[in-house]
């Protein structure tokens, strides 16, 4: 039986505020423990919150960006339940009105541009953090308040590959808006992932798993294979899929049922009583619109529309604010963006590659000026392939301007016809195999002259002009 698998995520982001969302400390990641903590965050009685504006403005952005419905007078809600790391027994969230609603995110996939629905973002705290130990379980309440972003989609993506494109959207935009730096190694970015999984093409959706709080990329796409797997496998034993919250072992590369729907909880939502429902004026939402960066979507369609660049590299270059903001300054100095396209996403970022891995926004530390004359120095012929990337080297290790370095390092290409010619005359002779190869319809014999000739010129020939005298000379 073929099925359809369909996934919803919901995604908690913890806003980049200097302070917590309903007092006055620190919102820092780290720290010794519990020195980011007051009467309030630790659930003192007769402690009062208050609402920081901030929190509620990158919320508000948050929305914006996603184009949804501002609430602009929404409340705050008690959700209760009891566990070590929430000291008031009750987490300050919404339910019945959250600041947006009903919007939408467009994805990349395999098949082109997709709509991710948004069915709602809200705000509200983070929980302290419990360490266990042999000794027993410890607990540090530095983040317990730290303002918390959950953003809900509807059950629109059907992929492990759509979840994670939705993932990387979602952050990009983030990171974008400055609401957050989304940093999934300290747990800024969690996600918990629904999957269900019904009889292809068939209306009604199938029971649903949750598998809460993963904190890799790399671990969501492995349970979400997971999890599709255990479920066709019960649903081909006829089975039924239990509707049940799961454990994500990532160490294990397995899931483990935690608690089922039966032993779902009930919170007991009711209306925060300490804080006043909030209203937001329009002068107020039409700054904060005002104040809002150019976003991801809109870079991309700028790079494919004013400098026909494909719409793979487009997107490339736009996700990440710090790749894009670099390729701007460099077409600034050197208009030539699909050559610097070119090398950004081929030379440049695989040099940073190993950077990348722990942060795919790490800082560029060459000057974009710089990075632009190399592009031109290549592109104009003074240097070859070999050369920029061996300046590119230099460069990398240390910030300057490349054009000197063409001369003291040696690197200028050799455009002399004459001179190529006769290279290729000796290495014509020095083969006589591959020439026959060659002229025997083995076109890719040329590669292994051009080769050649590079080998002999330390990859300083003119490589098109290469091409061209072996073709001649072999007729
Ligand atoms: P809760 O808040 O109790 O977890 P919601 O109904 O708000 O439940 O849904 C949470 C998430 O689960 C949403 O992202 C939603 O899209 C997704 N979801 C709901 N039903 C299904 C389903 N049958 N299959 C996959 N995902 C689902
Ligand atoms: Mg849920
Ligand atoms: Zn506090």
């Amino acid at each position: 039986m073929e099925y359809d698998i369909v996934i919803g995520l919901e995604t908690h982001v913890e806003l980049a505020t200097q302070t917590k969302v309903f007092c006055g400390c620190k919102n820092q990641f780290g720290g010794a423990p519990n020195t980011h903590c007051c009467e309030v965050c630790t659930g003192m009685p007769g402690a009062l919150p208050t609402i920081n504006e901030k929190a509620v403005e990158f919320t508000v952005k948050a929305g914006l960006a996603t184009h949804c419905t501002i609430h602009n007078e929404f409340y705050f809600e008690r959700k209760n339940y009891f566990y070590p790391d929430l000291a008031k027994a009750y987490q300050i969230s919404q339910l019945v009105v959250p600041i947006c609603a009903n919007g939408y995110v467009e994805i990349p996939t395999a098949n082109g541009t997709k709509k991710v629905r948004i069915h709602e973002i809200h705000l509200e705290e983070d929980s302290g953090k419990l360490i266990h130990t042999p000794m027993g379980s410890l607990i540090d309440y530095n983040r317990a308040g730290v303002p918390l972003v959950e953003t809900v989609t509807e059950p629109d993506m059907h992929s492990a590959e759509e979840a994670i494109s939705y993932l990387n959207t979602l952050k990009s935009i983030y990171k974008y808006i400055g609401i957050s730096e989304c940093k999934m190694e300290q747990g800024a970015l969690r996600c918990d992932v629904n999957i269900s999984l019904k009889p292809k093409g068939a209306k009604q959706l199938g029971n649903r798993t949750e598998m809460k709080n993963i904190n890799s990329f790399k671990a969501i796409e492995r349970a979400i294979c997971y999890e599709i797997e255990r479920q066709k496998g019960l649903l081909e034993q006829g089975k039924p899929v239990v509707q049940e919250t799961l454990r994500w072992d990532d160490a294990l590369g397995q899931n483990f049922p935690m608690r089922s729907k039966e032993d779902a909880q009930d919170y007991r939502y009711f209306r925060e009583p300490d804080l006043l429902p909030i209203k937001i004026t329009n002068k107020q939402l039409s700054a904060w619109k005002e104040s809002l960066p150019k976003l991801p979507a809109e870079k991309k369609a700028e790079y494919m529309q004013a400098y026909a660049l494909p719409e793979y590299d487009a997107g490339l270059l736009s996700q990440s604010k710090t790749l894009s903001t670099f390729f701007d300054a460099c077409v600034q100095t050197y208009n030539n963006p699909k050559a610097l396209s070119n090398f950004i996403l081929n030379e440049l970022n695989k040099k940073r590659n190993a950077e990348l891995v722990e942060d795919e926004d790490a800082p560029i530390a060459i000057t974009p000026a710089h990075f632009a004359k190399l592009v031109e120095l290549y592109q104009t012929g003074e240097i070859a392939q070999a050369g920029a990337r061996q300046l590119l080297d230099v460069l990398y290790e240390t910030d300057q301007d490349p054009t000197p370095l063409v001369e003291s390092m040696g690197l200028k290409q050799q455009n002399n016809a004459d001179e190529l010619e006769s290279i290729v005359q000796d290495i014509i002779h020095q083969n006589p195999n591959a020439v026959a190869d060659y002229q025997g319809g083995n076109k890719r014999a040329l590669a292994f002259f051009v080769g050649q000739v590079m080998k002999a010129t330390k990859g300083k020939a003119n490589a098109g002009l290469v091409n061209q005298i072996i073709t001649k000379l072999l007729g």
